[in-house]
């Protein structure tokens, strides 16, 4: 039964089992009964079945020995803490060959050992604690009403299990910097599921061609234009195919327009002006038919047209000056007034 002395009983008040079940359901576990506070939930539990498998041998055991509490921190409802006092039965091992005599009956999968969370709300903070560090993780348990130290939060973070990836086939290998413009080293990343695989402390030739031999299964090799990553693949990995990867196929693509619009900007240049001169040949001519004028009025004509396009310009550059020294002088006089 909970011991809820501490909590002021004239406030508190419990909900049936079904409804405990409905709501904190665990197989394996019955919640049997519950106290309900302002802040507070604290809920009775115990693992279900009269038998227990023997740690050491595995044979099953009806024979209790004793019983102890644990309390968990699990998930919180409604802005309340809830916390389960779980009771955890002692079972006598009956088997001769066996070398434990006295066994804990097993929690899963409501807990592991030693451990003061449920499962859930640790596979909650694993997922919350990844995100931000140890400091903001100990302050945002606490507002979520599982509060855990900050270096708890660090031993979280450390518990979960890294996934086991398949042998590595596709790999991209890519520079990083540890501070840019002064210290880069290499990066490697699965190709297959865009994540890191291992960190190089350099971007040397014999650094990445060591760790290449290493690792055999590999085939296709994703790269930048470094010629220095090229002859370490070609120096550790011999046998795999070295792709271009995408961002530098493009940014390739795109030096290269670049290089050859600057090479042919004069003659571009040149052309376009001839073919603009040309339309108001073709223009003036049109209108100009009736009137009889010749080639050199539309020569006039188009000149006429560069200038007042160069005069407008130049009265936008002078009325652009004249607002600027109003500014500044405006900013002078604000100056003088406050001093
Ligand atoms: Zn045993």
């Amino acid at each position: 039964m909970i011991d809820y002395t501490s909590q002021p009983k004239d406030n508190n008040f419990s909900i049936n089992k079904h409804s405990l079940q409905a709501v904190f359901g665990i197989p394996g576990v019955v919640f049997y009964d519950s106290v309900i506070s302002d802040n507070l939930i604290l809920l009775s539990a115990r693992l279900k079945g009269k038998t227990a498998k023997c740690t050491c041998c595995g044979k099953r055991s009806k024979s209790v020995h004793s019983s102890y509490t644990r309390k968990l921190t699990d998930l919180s409802v409604t802005g309340r803490a809830v916390k389960i006092i779980l009771k955890v039965r002692k079972f006598r091992c009956r088997n001769s060959r066996c070398s434990q005599t006295v066994f804990s009956e097993q929690h899963l999968p409501l807990t592991q050992k030693y451990s003061r969370l449920t499962d859930r709300t640790s596979h909650y903070l694993q997922r919350l604690l990844i995100e931000v560090s140890s400091r903001k993780g100990e302050y945002i348990s606490d507002l979520f009403s599982i509060k855990q130290s900050s270096s708890t939060c660090l031993r979280i973070v450390k518990s979960i299990e890294m996934p086991d990836y398949q042998e590595l086939t596709t790999i991209g290998i890519d520079d990083w910097a540890y501070r840019k413009g002064k210290s880069y080293g290499t990066i490697i990343v699965n190709a297959i599921n865009h994540r890191p695989v291992e960190l190089l402390k350099g971007r040397d030739k014999e650094e990445v061609a060591d760790w290449l031999k290493e690792h055999n299964s590999i085939l296709y090799v994703t790269r930048d234009r470094s010629s220095s990553y090229s002859n370490a693949i070609k120096s550790g990995a011999s046998k795999a195919s070295q792709i271009a990867d995408r961002f530098h196929l493009v940014k390739n693509l795109g030096d290269h327009i670049a290089h050859e619009i600057r090479m042919e900007y004069k003659t571009i240049k040149s052309s376009w002006l001839a073919h603009r001169k040309s339309l108001y040949k073709s223009k003036e001519n049109n209108s100009c038919l009736s009137s009889g004028d010749n080639e050199n009025t539309s020569d006039s004509q188009y000149n006429k047209h560069t200038n007042s396009v160069n005069h407008r310009k130049q009265e936008l550059f002078n009325r652009i000056h004249e607002l600027k020294k109003k500014q500044q002088l405006s900013k002078s006089n604000c100056q003088c007034f406050k001093y």
